[in-house]
């Protein structure tokens, strides 16, 4: 029975993330992490940790890691917002941007965080369906309170021509429209040179997937100093020190050591061009990726049946279950060798199953 104070809980279906094995020899193909370490700096950054300084509470606007930020970029200071990873800095956007009657417009195929964010927020929104898998910048000329793209699209890989993106901007000057770029660094180019020209445009970032970061949660916005300051007054409407003391000393360390990360986007890029070749001669179909994953079906394949076979050796993929995205596994780019094991155990079930 219902108690009487449930009629006032607020109810949401929550966003459902990718499952963390506990085993230590499980290879991990399905929440987009980085295969390799982040940068070696980090280490001496949490060598170099006083643990007493934990007594005090953080700097509040995490100054040194926004300051690494804007460096890294050529911004300054008070074009950068950080939080706690890019779901924090996109979930304080939404509720610092999306407040009008005319609907929010995403794809249809996105990050499904977008519409649980809308739905928790009570935010009008209606989504653009995809042609081919791909952002038809045209569908988003139409009245709306607010837009937001995945570029590259998750979880469909594809990514978004700078022109187009800006096709979307210049048409949209009205309202603010967020460029999540979670994935930009494995092949894209970032929107951000954008945001000198148009001062609705925020673009997001995450350490999570190139900085091989996600577990210190890093993520940031770039943009006109108006918009970062109206994410930090909503933002300081909520939680005074978000980012934590060792993920502002570590964050700040990772930020500064471009060169490093560079090394391994080059690693995990040469790893996906060659498993693009190899899925296509074991028959799978996809979009092009320009991401850390790659997102496959296979003519008679079921998508459901390999996972759990990929499963039961300790290879874990991700699946959606969803009618538009059932037939499909999202595979992320690990190491060759983690590459090898997953294609090999493919190939067998493959085989096993008379599909090969
Ligand atoms: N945007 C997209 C498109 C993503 O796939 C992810 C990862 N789940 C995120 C944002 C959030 O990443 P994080 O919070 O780790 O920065």
């Amino acid at each position: 029975m219902e108690r009487e104070w449930e009629k006032y809980f607020r109810e949401v279906d929550p966003y459902v993330p990718g499952e963390q094995p506990e085993r230590p020899d499980a290879i991990k193909l399905n929440t987009n992490e980085n295969p390799y370490p982040p940068s070696p700096k980090a280490l001496e950054a949490l060598k170099g940790l006083d643990y007493t300084s934990f007594r005090r509470y953080p700097a509040p606007e995490a100054d040194s890691l926004e300051e690494a930020i804007a460096e890294n970029y050529g911004l300054k200071r008070e074009n950068v917002f950080a939080g706690v990873g890019s779901d924090d800095v996109l979930a304080l956007s939404f509720l610092t941007f999306f407040n009008s009657e005319k609907p929010v417009l995403f794809p249809e195929i996105t990050y499904s965080f977008y519409s649980v964010w809308a739905k928790l927020l009570k935010v009008k929104y209606e989504t653009v369906p995809l042609v081919n898998f791909e952002i038809r910048p045209e569908d988003y000329r139409r009245e709306n309170g607010g837009i937001v793209i995945a570029n590259p699209n998750a979880p469909t890989g594809v990514l978004l021509p700078l022109e187009a993106v800006e096709d979307i901007v210049r048409n949209n000057q009205k309202s603010v429209v967020i460029v999540d770029e979670a994935y930009i660094d494995f092949g894209g180019t970032s929107a951000l040179p954008l945001t000198r020209k148009y001062e609705n445009l925020l673009i997001v970032q995450t350490f999570s997937k190139s900085r091989a970061f996600a577990g210190l949660r890093i993520g940031y916005a770039m943009g006109d100093r108006n918009l970062i300051s109206a994410i930090k007054r909503v933002k300081n409407s909520f939680n005074s020190y978000p980012i934590n003391t060792p993920a502002i000393v570590l964050g700040t360390a990772v930020a500064k050591d471009r060169a490093y990360y560079e090394g391994t986007i080059k690693k995990v890029t040469a790893t996906r061009e060659r498993v693009k070749k190899e899925l296509r001669s074991l028959g799978f179909l996809f979009s092009d990726s320009m991401t850390n994953f790659i997102f496959a079906r296979r003519e008679g394949t079921s998508a459901v049946d390999l996972m759990n076979a990929l499963r039961e050796k300790n290879i874990f993929v991700r699946h959606f279950a969803t009618p538009l995205l059932k037939d499909y596994l999202r595979i992320t780019i690990g190491t060759d060798a983690e590459m090898d094991a997953f294609l090999a155990a493919t190939r067998e079930y493959l085989k096993e199953h008379g599909e090969l």
